[in-house]
């Protein structure tokens, strides 16, 4: 008898904390980090008579999130309350919209190691306002609470239950992520905690139609984290289907422990009618004329999959090199500044992979700052018109950018511009031939390998001024 195949079916939440100086409905402080309860006021704190007003620079940011995912940005929306008690939520409910999400729909478009693609449908995106922070300290047996990220806002985006693996779910999230940060909507850092995400997990026989039970799980604190925990899940629950136990399955909400590997229940999955979700009388529906989204829209750069693209088709980079280079909007618009100040595409692409990137992950600094573009494409032309050597040019760039000293000026300062003259050049291989005759044997008897160990000695002798394609090509000629 052949055992049933189980598919997995996954669908998932993530929270995304807007970019804004304030608050969601008020003027306090949107600040992270902060000593406990400094960034708060009447209206976080929910004391009776403070009002709250929707932060214009939030819901510009969220509509350039429903937008950069495609997503349908709605004139009419509204918020409503949603109730609950829990100490980090001092008004006793949260301020999130309901039946009426400001955008529906949209597409992820999923990139698989492999190289395939598939495209992630939304639901909705809605937006609503964060609960504060329980704190508990290991000095007493109670628990602190933090209301500093009480009323932050937040959008949730929620896809249909469209995944199937946690591959899957992995590479949904890397592309949400570079979507959302790239049009500066969200920093989307989950250590931060200003991406969070909660995934819902179910199985089901392949071929059947209707979704099985889902369990929801919260408390994923990395991409790595989301990837395990379904992991987990989809074999828990295939394990129960299989053991003839899957009335077992039940629908609850599950924590992800990182430490023991495994998720431990922590409540029995409350229903919509839980939370007496009513729409809040104190702020007047949403509405998001077209003529504002077009504005909205009109500010936003070219998206990360459409840059991506055009780096192939218009520069011919490698696919793989133009997702390298499009994964933050910062790193793109540095190779292409690098192209305009006139550095071949490819020479662009190298060194900013190579060099630029790893300088600002070094100091800490934004990419144009840590290898300010004027200065490398000046360095990347003079390599291509074969006025420095590579090597050179590698190893003196940290001190060209710490000194501030035009490139050309630097290298010729220091007798690094490469000699031309092909007297010198012919004078240094012959020195070099006549000093080697073991090496010059071994090219003679076919290993032409060999060559490379002339190159470098004949550099090493030019003090780093030949150059070396045509030292080699001097070689070949002495030697033929
Ligand atoms: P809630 O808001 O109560 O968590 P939703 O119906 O809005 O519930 O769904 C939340 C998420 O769960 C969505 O991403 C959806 O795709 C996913 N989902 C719903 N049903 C299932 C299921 N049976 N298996 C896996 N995911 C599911
Ligand atoms: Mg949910």
């Amino acid at each position: 008898m052949t055992q049933t195949q189980y598919e997995a079916v996954i669908g998932l939440e993530v929270h995304c904390q807007l970019k804004t100086r304030t608050k969601m409905f008020t003027g306090a402080g949107n600040i992270f980090g902060e000593a406990p309860n400094t960034q708060i006021d009447p209206t976080v704190l929910g004391l009776p008579g403070a009002l709250p007003v929707a932060n214009a620079h939030a819901v510009e940011l969220a509509v350039r999130a429903a937008i950069a995912v495609g997503g349908e940005v709605r004139e009419h929306s509204k918020f409503d309350r949603k109730h609950y008690f829990y100490p980090d939520l001092p008004k006793g409910y949260q301020i999130s919209q309901y039946d009426e999400p400001y955008c529906i729909g949209g597409t992820v478009l999923a990139e698989l190691a492999d190289g395939s693609a598939k495209s992630i449908e939304l639901i909705r995106i809605h937006i609503e306002e964060d609960a504060g922070k329980l704190v508990h300290q290991d000095h007493g047996p109670w628990s602190e609470v933090d209301l500093n990220r009480a009323g932050v806002p937040l959008i949730e985006i929620v896809t249909k239950p469209d995944l199937r693996s946690s591959a899957e779910a992995y590479a949904y999230l890397t592309e949400l992520r570079r979507t959302i940060r790239w049009v500066g909507a969200s920093d989307c850092e989950m250590q931060e905690g200003t991406l969070r995400c909660d995934a819902n997990v179910s199985v089901r026989p392949l071929g059947q139609e209707r979704l099985g039970t889902r369990v929801e799980i919260k408390n994923l604190n990395s991409f790595r984290n989301v990837e395990a925990a379904i992991e987990y899940e989809i074999a828990r629950q295939v394990g129960l289907c299989r053991a003839g136990r899957g009335a077992e399955i039940v629908q609850t909400t599950v924590l992800w422990d990182p430490d023991a590997t495994c998720t431990r229940v922590m409540r029995g999955k409350e229903d919509a009618a839980d939370y007496r979700y009513f729409p809040d009388p104190d702020l007047p529906p949403l509405h998001l004329p077209a003529a504002r989204v077009a504005e909205i829209r009109a500010a936003m750069p070219e998206l990360p999959r459409v840059r991506q693209a055009r780096f192939v088709s218009q520069y011919g980079l490698e696919p793989a090199v133009a997702r390298e280079l499009t994964g933050e909007i910062t790193v793109a618009d540095y190779v292409e500044e690098l192209i305009r100040l006139g550095s071949k595409p490819r020479l662009a692409a190298n060194w900013t992979r190579e060099e630029a990137i790893r300088l600002a992950n070094e100091s800490g600094r934004p990419i144009a700052e840590a290898a300010p573009a004027a200065i490398l494409a000046a360095v990347i032309n003079l390599i291509d018109a074969g006025k420095v050597a590579r090597v050179v040019a590698k190893a003196e760039l940290p001190a060209i950018l710490a000194g501030g000293e035009a490139p050309e000026a630097y290298f010729t300062a220091r007798g690094m511009i490469q000699v031309q003259d092909a007297g010198a050049l012919s004078a240094w291989v012959a020195q070099i031939i006549a000093a080697e005759p073991k090496v010059v044997a071994d090219i003679k008897g076919g290993n032409d390998k060999a060559i490379g160990r002339l190159v470098g000695a004949t550099m090493k002798l030019s003090g780093g001024k030949a150059d070396p394609a045509a030292v080699k090509a001097e070689i070949v000629k002495q030697l033929g």
